[in-house]
């Protein structure tokens, strides 16, 4: 008798860590929500290294080292600003946060020097984009980049509306934040291109009709909005009546998810702006009412408070319809992403989507890619330890598989349901 039927071996508990650690490094991940965008849409993508230095996470961090107050800080050009915050925080301070370290480990990656602006500078203006986005992606082990498109961006739109080139390395996401949540500063600009459009929103035909071009424009794989923690539904407001009256209906025809990102407390203090937004714990009925109320719609939903992650858990055990994504801003740290990550695996099992980077700025993936990684080894390999324990020791193979279905099966069935 012949078999070509190659033994699959158990992985002994004492190897679990190495196993589990190559496998995380041997795949290559989908990054399902960032900020980063395609070369095609114009100069809006930020990369290098003033632009890693002044992330808003950084800018929040200045100011509790330095003297330098927001008014004069944001009176700099970027160069300056990025002076200010690399003296302050890198320099004066041993950049041991989180967002600091980042950027000690974007350079480390990169082969640079971790003490040395100079050089940094030098090196990312003599890179050519479209290469350098290759090689990013390959140091953060990520194949492909979810964008950020909100199609009332001023800035953005008119790249798509002349036809800005696809590029398979980053797919589109219909944002819908101007819309949803700013609609009284907005909706003129609906009106002016030729949609019925008012200020209390008395029809919403216009709002489908325009919801149905960008998506023939854009091809996007979800809808998204961020959402404060005050968030309700359902909820007689405008905010309320689009969602149920014009974007469900629109994710539902064009079989698209709907992505929300629930508890920013928008603008706490405006004066270090970007940086200004605080974390609220968000009322999640609002998600069960629109997880069982609009069971044919699909939601990714990710929240901002460490306090609404358990319940997120007990919804998606409820709702199949349901897809917890990433830890989100102020919740990815490693702590808080251990914690997280053991309570949805023990939860859910492997039927959810671990991480995101949110990257705002392209390097950005490779340290929190990385980090992740090295976060998620000791979760994993606990978590097939235990199993090992209780009698089912697992192979190399099963757990490419669920690495695999953590970091792009989950999200390539969501989109493609
Ligand atoms: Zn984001």
């Amino acid at each position: 008798m012949t078999t070509t039927t190659i033994p699959q071996v158990s992985v002994a508990p004492a190897d679990l860590p190495a196993v589990v650690d190559q496998e995380l490094n041997a795949a290559r991940f989908i990054d399902v929500h960032t900020h980063l965008f395609m070369p095609s849409l114009g100069n809006l993508g930020l990369w290098g290294i003033d632009e890693l230095i002044t992330y808003h996470y950084l800018e929040a961090e200045l100011f509790r080292s330095s003297t330098i107050t927001p008014r004069e800080y944001f009176a700099l050009s970027k160069r300056e600003k990025a002076k200010a915050i690399w003296k302050a925080l890198f320099v004066e301070n041993t950049p041991v946060s989180e967002a600091a370290r980042g950027v000690v480990a974007v350079l480390h990656a990169l082969g640079l020097s971790t003490s040395d602006l100079g050089e940094a500078r030098e090196f990312f203006a003599s890179q050519s984009l479209d290469r350098h986005i290759d090689r990013v992606f390959e140091l953060g082990g990520i194949s492909e980049a979810v964008m950020t498109n909100d199609p009332l961006d001023p800035d953005e739109a008119p790249a798509w509306e002349n036809g800005a080139g696809r590029d398979a390395r980053f797919h589109p996401v219909l944002r819908l934040d101007r819309i949803l949540n700013k609609w009284p500063d907005h909706w003129r600009a609906l009106e002016s291109k030729g949609y019925q459009a008012d200020e209390r929103v008395s029809s919403v035909t216009g709002v489908r009709r325009f919801l149905a071009d960008w998506v023939k424009r854009m091809q996007p794989v979800y809808m998204a909005v961020s959402l404060p923690d005050t968030f309700e539904f359902p909820e007689d407001s405008i905010r309320g009546r689009l969602i149920e009256h014009a974007i469900l209906p629109a994710c539902r025809e064009f079989n698209l998810p709907l992505s929300l990102m629930i508890g920013v407390r928008y603008q706490v203090n405006p004066a270090i702006r970007l940086a200004g937004d605080g974390v609220g714990k968000a009322d999640l009925r609002a998600v069960e009412r629109l997880c069982s109320g609009f069971p044919s719609n699909r939601y990714l939903v990710s929240v901002l408070s460490r306090e609404n992650q358990h319940e997120l858990c007990v919804y998606a055990r409820k709702f199949s319809n349901l897809m917890p994504f990433g830890c989100w801003w102020f919740l990815n740290n490693p702590s808080i992403v251990e914690e997280i990550t053991r309570e949805r695996i023990e939860m859910l099992g492997t039927s959810f989507i671990p991480q995101h980077s949110d990257a705002r700025v392209l390097e950005q993936v490779i340290y929190k890619w990385r980090n992740t990684r090295r976060t998620l080894v000791p979760i994993l390999a606990k978590a097939y330890a235990l199993l090992a324990a209780d009698g089912r020791a697992v192979t190399r193979e099963e757990i490419r598989r669920d690495i695999a279905r953590l970091f792009r099966g989950n999200f390539e069935k969501w989109i493609a349901a």
